[in-house]
């Protein structure tokens, strides 16, 4: 028997959320962002679900033609556009449509040679600071991609820092919209904004909707504003679940420690079991004892530091627990139970995104 760890994704569990996303945008198109391996689902179990999508966004030019290799004909969109000039010989080869968003990505489309012009995502700066034009620059580059008889259509594009929390004294996203609105107001073509805080949060806004919304972590379950809303409140289902089996059980004596460092000391008596996950399978190190868990569907916490392999889970709320019992790190339980991956993140001081990034390649993966 091979270590009883592994991981499920949850196909339709994908299509739900997809469909979530649908609602929230019926008069938009959904790019499904399956960047970073669709956020460690793999791309081409991820696309069992999502391929209802009206395209598909990511990062990787390997990526894209994985995504072609499964025969996906539609849109496919590089959302930090090429990273070398030669890489646009792929673009045209493969159809990819192609995030601009500095100058020197419009110099390599200027010298490219193409009979098929290309379809370009113009990026605007309107205060993430990371990519794109601003403000002040970027009615210069869109005149100049508009020159270009490499460029088909030009979709003008920016990105939210705040769109899942209010901040700013508003609701964190309204001075980039209004910086993009003001920078773009009387330029033609469509328009890309919202992100998934943004989908499921700001689309009143039909400035904010557009014409394409991009959903990233709500199609795989993840919650964006987790704590503030919950994947009940959103109505998304999670597409990963993380399950082992305990190894063993221990009865700990009261004085006496668990794992390394001895960092958990039992204050009475404690009947502990030790599960087949640990941080070399993307479980993460820094959750501290009493982070939440599901022995058997039934809600108990870890104790003590997490180890390369293993780790303990309290086993007083399951007393019918033994070896061989089902746990649940993240995701669907048996008998109806869930643990979103969510409150598991938040008890580690981190986020969704991250955990379901980080699943390790020797957890065997299956497709449900
Ligand atoms: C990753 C990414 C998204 C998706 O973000 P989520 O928060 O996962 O929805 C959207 N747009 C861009 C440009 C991205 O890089």
């Amino acid at each position: 028997m091979p270590r009883p760890i592994e991981a499920l994704i949850h196909t339709d569990a994908l299509a739900h959320n997809l469909a979530r996303a649908r609602a929230c945008a019926p008069d938009a198109r959904v790019w499904a962002v399956v960047k970073a391996n669709a956020y460690g689902h793999g791309i081409e179990r991820a696309f069992v679900g999502l391929r209802g999508a009206d395209g598909f966004a990511l990062l990787d030019l390997a990526e894209a033609e994985r995504l072609r290799a499964l025969d996906w004909r539609g849109p496919i969109l590089l959302l930090e556009g090429v990273f070398e000039a030669r890489d646009l010989e792929l673009c045209s080869r493969l159809n990819l449509w192609h995030a601009v968003h500095c100058e020197q990505q419009i110099d390599w489309l200027a010298a490219h040679k193409t009979h098929q012009p290309h379809r370009v995502f113009l990026k605007m700066n309107s205060g993430m600071n990371r990519l794109g034009f601003r403000a002040g620059a970027f009615r210069a580059a869109w005149a100049r991609l508009n020159g270009l008889p490499q460029v088909d259509e030009i979709t003008l594009v920016t990105h939210f820092s705040d769109a899942d929390a209010d901040r700013f004294g508003k609701n964190g996203i309204a001075h980039q919209v209004q910086a993009f609105h003001e920078a773009t107001h009387d330029l033609p073509g469509e328009r890309s904004l919202a992100n998934s805080a943004a989908t499921l949060r700001h689309l009143a806004d039909p400035r904010v909707r557009a014409d394409w919304v991009r959903a990233g972590i709500m199609s795989y379950g993840g919650v964006p504003d987790f704590p503030e809303h919950d994947s009940a409140f959103w109505d998304l289902r999670p597409a990963m679940t993380l399950r082992s089996h305990l190894l063993a059980v221990q009865q700990v004596e009261a004085g006496e420690s668990v794992g390394y460092g001895s960092a958990f000391v039992a204050e009475q008596p404690l009947r502990i079991g030790i599960v087949a996950c640990g941080y070399a399978d993307g479980y993460p190190r820094h959750a501290p004892s009493g982070s939440p868990i599901l022995v058997d569907g039934v809600r108990t916490t870890t104790v003590g530091r997490v180890s390369m392999d293993m780790l303990a889970v309290d086993l007083t709320p399951v007393p019918a627990a033994q070896p061989g019992s089902e746990v649940t790190l993240w995701g669907e339980g048996p008998h109806g139970s869930r643990l979103p991956v969510d409150e598991v993140a938040r008890a580690a001081g981190t986020i969704g995104y991250e955990l379901m990034c980080a699943l390790a390649q020797r957890v065997p993966v299956t497709v449900v």
